[in-house]
């Protein structure tokens, strides 16, 4: 009879023995987040097709985690928002943002969800950090797909070491209140 030796490439810190493992649930929690995250592609233009490439087999975002990919802002946790943003659809982002539920977070890729790109005219939002806070940038015009990936190892990062009180405490009320958001 075979036996297959099964090693977790990251388990939180704890106390290990014959049978049992004990450690805090903030950790295991975090855990089970940062390798479960369900994206949300917002994606206007060009860099949604390196999104693509990304989800596709040679990059295979399956292996963090991410392949179910939602269209519902309800059930999503990760908005990725990926090309150009016009003022006029900065609204529809942020209600979409709203539309989430805590614990969420935000992933600004490419230059032009960044900070408007080479698009320095009247109708297009330069930044979406103008409507809604985001965690991570990537930058680039387009990012490769290993940037892509690297955007989203660093969300697993925040959302592994995130405090189970964080989304209750008044620094993340009062950065949201920055927003006019409650
Ligand atoms: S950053 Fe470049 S590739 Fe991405 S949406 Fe803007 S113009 Fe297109």
């Amino acid at each position: 009879m075979s036996t297959v030796d099964i090693k977790p490439e990251y388990k939180p810190e704890g106390v290990e023995g014959a049978g049992f493992f004990a450690t805090s649930l903030d950790k295991v929690v975090g855990l089970a987040r940062a390798n479960s995250l369900w994206p949300l592609p917002f994606a206007t233009s060009c860099c949604g097709i390196e999104f693509m490439a990304t989800m596709a087999s040679h990059y295979d975002l399956s292996r963090f985690g991410s392949e179910r990919l939602s269209f519902s802002p309800r059930q999503a946790d990760l908005l990725m928002v990926m090309g150009t943003i016009s003022k006029k659809l900065a609204p529809v982002l942020r209600q979409v943002y709203e539309q989430m539920a805590e614990p969420k977070w935000v992933l600004s890729m490419g230059a032009c969800a960044s900070s408007g790109g080479i698009f320095d005219t009247y109708s297009v939002l330069q930044g979406i950090d103008r409507v809604i806070p985001v965690d991570v940038y990537i930058p680039g015009c387009p990012p490769r797909p290993e940037q892509v990936l690297d955007g989203i190892l660093r969300i697993q990062e925040l959302s592994k070491n995130e405090s189970l009180r964080m989304r209750n405490s008044p620094e993340y009320k009062a950065k949201l209140a920055l927003y006019g958001i409650e």
